[in-house]
């Protein structure tokens, strides 16, 4: 029995100061995260211990469910969680959430994607104009395993998103890029989309990012905003319910729950508009469901978009050479070789 109870990365030193978008676009992003530990027994042994597979199921899949531009104090921040029962009573008991989650580039749409999606900080353009210059999940997953187009997908109503389908390494891009779903007119629509392909095509890489949160934000009415929130809140538990009612996915799928950037904090301008490096814009949600990962865990340990490629690499046991972040280990079960019992 090997088993071994994950430590706490270094909190202190993952500690990184806050810079401004123009700062970070003059010298590039010098945030010193340590590397964490591997903490978990992988499977295959390759050279790269972040970039190996944590133990799990056998044909793992992971949805990339992105809420575009929720503040925190509306969602877990809550301490009532109002506006968020389902996520909060259903979803959270089975999966570690995580407290501390930031967004360190431009709080903006494509950045924040892009950021997750690459695992190196994107500070491109907001238009959809700009691609990433590193590879994306959907190229190093594809790459990897030789999976068609409609294994690899992006779903949302901001027809933008379709520059997150591939960066422009010339190792990687349109040949591995995501089959793109984008400028559905609603929330309900990308909600569609998702379960529709789900149930024809089985993706085992899919983003969906679920946009108007952000455009109700904007449009500066409270109540449209939150009952956003609310309308989300149920998807999300749809979604989750779908995926475990359904052979393909039950208990060998992993829901990242996470969002591209958050909005002004009250003292920064409020909820309408966002883009700056206050604590609003900074501070995302992030929930992991999945098997192994662990239940009912709350962890501040201070995590980034960065992280997740590396994360997603790991469970979907694909290399992931040029993210930057780290794999999250904190999120998994312990795990046992067996070798001793
Ligand atoms: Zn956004
Ligand atoms: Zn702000």
């Amino acid at each position: 029995m090997t088993a071994q109870e994950p430590a706490a990365p270094g909190l202190d030193s993952r500690m990184v100061k806050m810079q401004t978008p123009e700062i970070l676009r003059k010298v590039g992003i010098g945030l010193a995260l340590v590397a964490l530990a591997c903490q978990s027994e992988v499977l295959p042994v390759v050279a790269q211990p972040s970039d190996t597979r944590v133990a799990g199921p056998a044909d793992p899949k992971v949805i990339i469910f992105v809420i575009d531009g929720p503040r925190y104090t509306e969602f877990f921040g809550d301490s009532l969680h109002q506006h968020i029962p389902h996520i909060w009573n259903e979803l959270r008991p089975a999966g570690t959430l995580c407290s501390n989650f930031r967004n360190l580039t431009l709080t903006e749409t494509m950045s924040g994607h892009t950021s997750i999606l690459t695992g190196v900080w994107q500070a491109i353009a907001n238009d959809g104009s700009e691609r990433a210059p590193e590879p994306t999940l959907f190229e190093y997953y594809r790459k990897a395993t030789g999976a068609p187009p409609q294994d690899a997908v992006i779903i949302s109503s901001k027809g933008k998103l379709a520059a997150c389908s591939h960066g422009l390494d010339p190792d990687y891009g349109t040949a591995y890029a995501a089959q793109v779903d984008v400028g559905l007119p609603t929330d309900y629509d990308v909600y569609d989309h998702l379960i529709q392909r789900l149930d024809q095509d089985t993706p085992h890489l899919v983003m969906a990012s679920f946009s108007q949160v952000d455009l109700k934000g904007h449009s500066g009415v409270w109540a449209d905003y939150l009952r956003q929130i609310e309308i989300v809140d149920s998807l999300a538990v749809l979604t989750w319910n779908h995926l475990q009612n359904d052979p393909d996915y039950a208990n060998q799928t992993y829901m990242f729950m996470t969002a591209d950037h958050g909005r002004h904090d009250d003292a920064h301008g409020g909820f309408q508009h966002h883009g700056d490096d206050c604590d609003g814009c900074r501070h995302l949600i992030f929930l992991a469901l999945g098997p192994g990962i662990r239940a009912g865990v709350d962890t501040s340990t201070l995590y980034t978009q960065r992280d997740v490629c590396k994360t997603v690499g790991s469970v979907l046991g694909i290399a992931t050479p040029r993210a930057e972040g780290s794999r999250m280990d904190e999120l998994f079960e312990p795990v046992s070789t067996g070798v001793l019992h």
